[in-house]
């Protein structure tokens, strides 16, 4: 087994993953996927937003780029509009340089767009995102309205606090759940509806507390209630005060650490492994990917037909043959090494460009074929120079390798490298990544501490959108929004204590991570034929459940079996 050169991890190649490497022409890795992935993601500054002029207006604007940061940022309608030309910033490739030097230089000539997102309405504070009405701090959001606090959701409407959602409705804190209508705080659910605190249901309405549920209607912490009962019982949980919430959260808590888990979210899926995919074939290693997806490894949040795609995020919408790609996709064919590529072909070592055709080492083109750092070559001329360069790479060990962490253009605390491998500032700067100082966040400067904030919406005043609240988590300080206060005076939910930050935390902490490890089944259930009675269940599988959680992993077979 080859071992990580950055951290000596070994780590398997399959021969499913030499044929791949062989069908894009690269070199097999030198790195580990958690090292890989964390070269990657450090392109991805997803949450953090700036104020800081833009280069060519002088407007303020948003921007991911801080304004400490050494790169010329324009404007993202500005950048978007014919009103400058990248390929003004054409450069012939020096080859007494490696090409990270090369194309590093370029980057910090081209301007960078200040924020990525396409095709949006209303939805400045918004990043990585696209068709979008309405929508306020939604990150990796997509076809969705009227969505604040989101991310990695799809085509939801009137909902806050979401983590890998998809069509969603009216519905709040809610993690890995797909077409909830009117249902809080509920986590891997489907199709449920009028609820509170699931886990694992499916087709349920008026639950509160419940856990691996099928069709089921007024059940409070998986018991039968009539309808009155049922309602008597919910008024006393008090779910609209605090208080109310945070027991009915306690006790759920204890419920869902002792009901059966299923060891993986697989979908209509083949021969595959990972977590929540859903119509995967032949794929490995990968999570979040909803649509068709075939012979792809190590990929995490895309959506329809992924073929023949490794070590990505961010990706779909008919992507083929793609290598080390960050939000790229949409009607686009082999590209390697690209950041926010939208319907490129032949596409090497690229960031932000769009509908081109054969470029290498270009940034900020769109509409452009045969390009060379950002320079125009004819067809046969291009095709001699990329083979060259590819040569001169392939000497210096980076063909088929991610650009260095050196060129990143941000800190890695900036970027969700952090959520995947996270590390220090010590650490990060002796692999090689930047390290952002400068920040937004301000404390102490609160009007309204956290003690002060009613139990309940209904015992706030209008007034609370003028106050600067500290977070009772970080005490970093925060505001509440109009749209965000109605969506709680709608839905009777009071204020949240925490920063939106320490928010997005918490779900990140309910929702598994991105690794998947070796486990047997943990059921020794005697009613189930499959293995003898008293004897632990002999089958194994891949999970993202790490060994030492406390939760009761089952294979698919015993979960069948067990959930009602
Ligand atoms: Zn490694
Ligand atoms: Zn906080
Ligand atoms: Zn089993
Ligand atoms: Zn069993």
């Amino acid at each position: 087994m080859p071992q990580c050169k950055q951290c000596t991890e070994q780590f398997p190649i399959t021969p499913a993953d030499q044929a791949f490497y062989a069908k894009l022409a690269v070199p097999e890795p030198t790195l580990c996927p958690l090292c890989r992935r964390q070269r990657i993601l450090a392109w991805r500054n997803q949450r953090i937003l700036y104020s800081r002029p833009c280069d060519a207006t002088k407007k303020n604007i948003i921007s991911v780029f801080a304004p400490n940061a050494p790169y010329r940022v324009y404007d993202r309608d500005y950048w978007w509009s014919d009103k400058w030309d990248p390929t003004s910033y054409g450069r012939d490739f020096d080859f007494t340089k490696t090409f990270a030097e090369n194309y590093d230089a370029l980057l910090h000539d081209v301007p960078m767009a200040g924020i990525f997102n396409a095709r949006s309405v209303n939805s400045a504070y918004s990043n990585h995102s696209g068709e979008m009405k309405d929508c306020y701090l939604a990150f990796a959001v997509w076809g969705s309205e009227k969505v604040l606090y989101g991310d990695l959701s799809s085509y939801d409407r009137d909902c806050a606090e979401m983590l890998e959602t998809g069509k969603c409705n009216l519905s709040y804190e809610m993690i890995q759940t797909t077409n909830c209508y009117n249902t809080n705080y509920s986590v891997r659910s489907e199709n449920c509806s009028d609820s509170w605190f699931l886990f694992d249901c499916k087709d349920c309405s008026d639950c509160i507390g419940c856990t691996n549920l099928r069709s089921k209607q007024y059940y409070i912490f998986n018991k039968q209630y009539s309808r009155e009962e049922y309602e008597k019982r919910k008024k006393e949980l008090a779910l609209d005060t605090r208080t109310g919430i945070t027991n009915v959260r306690a006790q759920f808590e204890t419920l869902k650490k002792q009901c059966v888990h299923r060891f993986a979210s697989l979908t209509k899926c083949e021969n595959s492994t990972g977590d929540y995919l859903v119509g995967a074939g032949n794929t490995h290693d990968s999570f979040a990917l909803r649509g068709e997806t075939q012979n792809c490894a190590f990929c995490i949040n895309g959506i329809d037909k992924l073929t023949d795609t490794y070590d990505s995020y961010g990706v779909g919408a008919s992507l083929e043959r793609a290598y080390m790609v960050l939000d790229t996709g949409v009607n686009a064919t082999e590209n390697i090494a690209c950041v926010i590529a939208w319907s490129c072909q032949f596409a090497y070592y690229s960031y932000n460009c769009h509908s081109s055709f054969e470029i290498f080492g270009c940034s900020g083109l769109r509409n452009k074929k045969f390009c060379i750092l950002n320079k125009q070559y004819e067809e046969a001329e291009y095709k001699e120079l990329k083979a060259r360069i590819i040569e001169h790479m392939k000497r210096g060990g980076e063909w088929g390798e991610f650009f260095p962490p050196q060129i990143a253009p941000f800190g890695v605390n900036e970027t969700i490298a952090q959520e995947e491998r996270p590390v220090n500032k010590e650490e990060a700067l002796r692999l090689g990544f930047k390290w952002q100082d400068y920040s937004v966040a301000t404390r102490g400067k609160e009007t309204l501490g956290p003690e002060a904030v009613p139990e309940t919406i209904a015992a706030t005043g209008d007034d609370i959108v003028q106050q600067i609240l500290a977070c009772a988590g970080c005490g970093k300080n925060y505001k509440i929004v109009k749209v965000e206060l109605a969506f709680y005076r709608g839905k009777a939910l009071p204020i949240p204590l925490q920063c939106p930050d320490c928010r997005y935390q918490a779900r990140l902490a309910v929702r598994n991570p991105h690794q998947l490890w070796h486990r047997q089944c943990m059921c020794v259930l005697a009613s189930h034929e499959t293995h003898s009675a008293g004897a632990q269940c002999l089958n194994e599988f891949e999970t993202s459940y790490a060994p030492d959680r406390p939760e009761k992993i089952f294979c698919e077979n015993c979960y069948q079996k067990e959930v009602i």
